[in-house]
């Protein structure tokens, strides 16, 4: 999921800069695809790991790795993940304290316009509907594509004000690509 996840990064990098050029500072895709490379880099020394670990040590370079405001959040969401699953892989339960997790450190809610509007409602839907991976492919498409219509209340794309209406919020697209990929692995490892 991980390899998969950096490869839409990569394929997408531009893009995603792009979109943060136009509600922040530019710097989201190249921010995201340095914290994906050293997690794709890492993965050979965290075999034998536990599920629960190597979820915890991808939080950990996540925020070492790709700065910014995305990566302290993206982070605590693989981390949360992590606590969550060391009893039980409950990917309702793990999402859901994802999702708590990111609004609290991005003190955010739903709705405004950020990567956690695609977290929630990726959890939101696994709670309700089980584990579907098309689903969770078309909700967090869904979540990401209503970012656009939204006015930005957190990050730098809130400084935009009511200007940054119209705009896609670039963490949300880049979360869209994570769910995309989790949602195919996944896919492939039930058929
Ligand atoms: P920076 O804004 O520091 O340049 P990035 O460009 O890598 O960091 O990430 C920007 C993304 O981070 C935004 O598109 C948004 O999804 C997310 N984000 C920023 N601040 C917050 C926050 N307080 N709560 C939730 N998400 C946030
Ligand atoms: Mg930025």
């Amino acid at each position: 999921m991980m390899k998969e996840t950096y490869q839409l990064i990569q394929d997408n990098k531009e893009e995603l800069s792009a979109l943060d050029q136009e509600v922040g500072d530019g710097d989201h895709g190249t921010n995201m695809n340095r914290g994906f490379q050293a997690v794709v880099e890492e993965l050979p020394n965290w075999e034998g790991e536990t599920f629960a670990t190597t979820l915890q040590k991808i939080g950990m370079t996540l925020i070492s790795k790709v700065g910014g405001a995305s990566g302290p959040l993206l982070g605590t969401g693989f981390m949360r993940l992590s606590a969550s699953f060391k009893d039980e892989v409950n990917w309702g339960n793990g999402l859901e304290s994802a999702s708590e997790g990111i609004a609290k450190r991005g003190k955010a809610e739903v709705g405004e316009a950020t990567l956690l509007d695609v977290w929630s409602a990726v959890g939101e839907s696994v709670r309700e509907h089980g584990l579907d991976w098309d689903r969770v492919a078309d909700v967090s498409l869904d979540a990401m594509e209503r970012t656009k219509a939204l006015e930005a209340k957190r990050g730098r794309g809130a400084l935009l004000g009511e200007r940054s209406v119209g705009h896609l919020d670039p963490g949300a697209v880049s979360s869209y690509y994570l769910f995309q990929a989790l949602a195919r692995v996944m896919k492939g490892a039930d058929d």
